[in-house]
């Protein structure tokens, strides 16, 4: 099993501690760092980026381990994830993490849970693990065909109930693929039933086994319905104490980012990888890397028994990792968000073409192409090798909705790229670059434009649109409690 940077998701403490700081992001602070400390793995799953099952020859020791947490904690790591293979599968794994407890860093596990009983998981709590993030795919019978092993459904189901039994935050991580994306109203019915407090949804990316099962990987232009219904299930969640948290690959802008990619309750939007910078990703031999879903090949800083982690990120920040993006004609190339976003997830867009910065797995990308009656597709032409975190060749292409070939030059973005601080439009809510005087999605006058009296400020407005969503989820919810049979139900009291 693997995890991508964000794959651990959390709940509001350790989304706060993800929170970025213009401090952190000057000085290079590794915040969150996800470690595979084992290749090890006991299931089979057909999406698996690292082709996890077997140990890595050269895993580094406890004492190594212990060493590399020791330097993570000088750094100012404040949230470390152990994923695997299976983390609990090493058997100093509680050491560990019992080690990144006592320097007084949140220290959260993602697993398959195949084999995490209710003892490993009560041990887990007892050295200081705050959070298990569980992977469920699908409903039963698809999760199984997913992960390669029978059974596997129902030990994730019952490891979150007994996670939440012995007092650890429960959370769900799922991948978002051709299959299971027909499933996601279901598996969050699901996973709210066995009391699942974070969701964390991330796209299978065409990685490792996702390579050699490519049919299984979304095509481009339905992240447009995949993201309308997370959004939906965002607002359900809310009301019903489960936190969606859309993942670093599901991108990006459009209608719902100012609703649901806030870490806090003040207005936010994607504002591009951190791979390098604030995000750091350790395999289990001590490679060093940007982030844990990028090849070693092209995103190593070096390697910790030779390079300290301090050198590691110095390495990191000179081959600037997501900056030498896209400079050539494509739509991210020529996006109107371009110097905010840069292109969006580094992973996503490097193993699809061997480019950064270009993404077609892109809210506003394929709802702008889809307004001119055009979409794009994946088409896979080389195999990836049998390695980990093998990358295949994918070709990216332009067609017309009905399938027929479009001219590549309708695949640019019509809007002049910006630079500055990004505003909510007030009237289509879609983010713009402030001092715009005219909104490029909707055409209306922006009111954020410097000087104009009449310019209502951003945050006031998405605090007025947080409103009438309270408004109408407590309605909603009177009315469903009108509608239930029995005496003792309570209204819903203000929160
Ligand atoms: S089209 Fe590319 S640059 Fe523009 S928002 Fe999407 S991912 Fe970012
Ligand atoms: S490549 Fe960047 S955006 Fe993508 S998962 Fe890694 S850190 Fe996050």
């Amino acid at each position: 099993m693997r995890a991508s940077a964000d794959a651990n998701g959390s709940g509001g403490q350790r989304r706060s501690l993800r929170v970025r700081t213009a401090e952190d992001q000057r000085s290079h602070v590794p915040v969150h760092v996800v470690w595979e400390i084992t290749l090890a793995c006991n299931l089979k799953c057909g999406h698996c980026g690292s082709r996890a099952g077997k140990r890595r020859a050269n895993e580094l020791s406890t004492a190594e381990c212990i060493d590399v947490v020791r330097q993570l904690a000088a750094a100012g790591t404040r949230e470390i994830t152990l994923i695997g293979g299976e983390a609990y599968l090493r058997r100093d794994w509680l050491e560990i993490a019992a080690e990144i407890a006592r320097h007084g860093i949140h220290c959260g596990v993602q697993t398959g849970a195949r084999g995490l009983t209710r003892e490993r998981i009560a041990k887990a709590h007892a050295a200081g693990v705050r959070a298990i993030g569980v992977s469920v795919d699908g409903l039963r019978d698809l999760h199984d065909s997913l992960r390669g092993v029978a059974g596997s459904h129902d030990q994730a189901i019952r490891a979150i109930h007994d996670i939440r039994d012995v007092g650890i935050e429960p959370g769900v991580n799922t991948q978002i693929n051709a299959r299971s994306m027909h499933q996601l109203p279901q598996i969050f019915d699901e996973i709210v039933a066995a009391g699942a407090k974070y969701w964390q949804v991330q796209l299978t990316v065409a990685m490792g086994n996702a390579v050699d099962n490519s049919a299984i990987l979304l095509q481009p232009h339905q992240i447009i319905d995949v993201v309308d219904c997370l959004a939906g299930l965002y607002h359900r969640g809310r009301d019903l104490g489960l936190r969606l948290l859309p993942g670093n690959s599901i991108g990006y802008f459009g209608r719902h980012e100012p609703h649901w990619r806030s870490m806090t309750s003040d207005i936010e939007h994607w504002s591009g990888c951190t791979a390098g910078e604030t995000t750091l990703g350790l395999e289990a031999d001590g490679t060093i890397k940007g982030c844990p879903s990028l090849p070693k090949s092209h995103f190593a800083g070096g390697e910790s028994r030779s390079t300290s982690i301090d050198e590691a990120l110095r390495n990191l920040a000179a081959r600037t990792v997501r900056r030498d993006g896209n400079r050539g004609r494509s739509f991210c190339g020529s996006c109107y968000y371009w110097n905010t976003c840069r292109g969006g997830c580094t992973w996503v867009s490097h193993v699809l073409e061997g480019k950064r910065g270009d993404n077609p797995y892109c809210y506003y990308r394929a709802t702008t192409l889809a307004k001119r009656g055009l979409r794009e597709k994946i088409v896979k032409v080389a195999e990836a090798p049998d390695e980990p975190f093998a990358v295949g060749r994918f070709e990216v292409r332009l067609e017309r909705v009905d399938g027929s070939r479009a001219p590549r030059s309708l695949g640019l973005d019509d809007k002049r790229r910006k630079r500055g601080r990004l505003v909510l439009c007030q009237s289509c809510e879609e983010y713009i670059y402030a001092g715009e005087r005219l909104c490029p999605h909707c055409g209306a006058s922006s009111g954020n434009h410097p000087g104009d009296p009449s310019a209502a400020d951003d945050q006031l407005a998405l605090d007025l649109r947080k409103s009438i969503d309270e408004v109408e989820r407590h309605g909603r919810r009177i009315l469903e409690i009108a509608a239930m049979p029995g005496e003792n139900e309570q209204m819903p009291s203000p929160e």
